[in-house]
């Protein structure tokens, strides 16, 4: 999927400053911070989003939110706190159809949703 910016950061074929990686998620700074701390985590594999998990997904998916806890730990954020969000499809406002989870911190991130 070389069309997919995710998949061409994930290959190392688009710049970007990744902070983390395994065998199964990538992370990296989000080009547009919206926090002092602002770290996105990918799978390896494209999966356009949330709703297009399998079952065989299930260990990418707890890959995703234990990196988040050691990225955390990395950018000093774990006692301070911090946020994860996955935005999934139109409603959910998801911009880039590659499976992402945003790890937010670094200063008060206010109310979880504006109405
Ligand atoms: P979404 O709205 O899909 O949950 O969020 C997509 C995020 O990807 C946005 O926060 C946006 O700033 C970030 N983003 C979009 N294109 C790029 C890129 O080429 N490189 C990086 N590092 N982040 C990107
Ligand atoms: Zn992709």
């Amino acid at each position: 999927m070389q069309d997919c910016i995710f998949c061409r950061i994930v290959a190392k074929e688009a710049p970007a400053t990744i902070v983390y990686e395994d065998d199964l998620v990538v992370a990296f700074h989000d080009i547009y911070p919206k926090a002092p701390v602002h770290i996105l985590i990918v799978p390896r594999r494209h999966i356009p989003t949330l709703a297009h998990v399998t079952p065989e997904d299930e260990p990418v998916l707890g890959r995703l939110l234990y990196a988040a806890r050691v990225i955390a730990q990395e950018q000093g954020i774990l006692e301070s706190g911090f946020r994860v969000i996955i935005n999934t499809g139109r409603h959910g406002g998801q911009e880039v159809y590659h499976v992402h989870l945003h790890l937010l911190g670094g200063r008060p991130l206010g109310p979880m949703l504006v109405r």
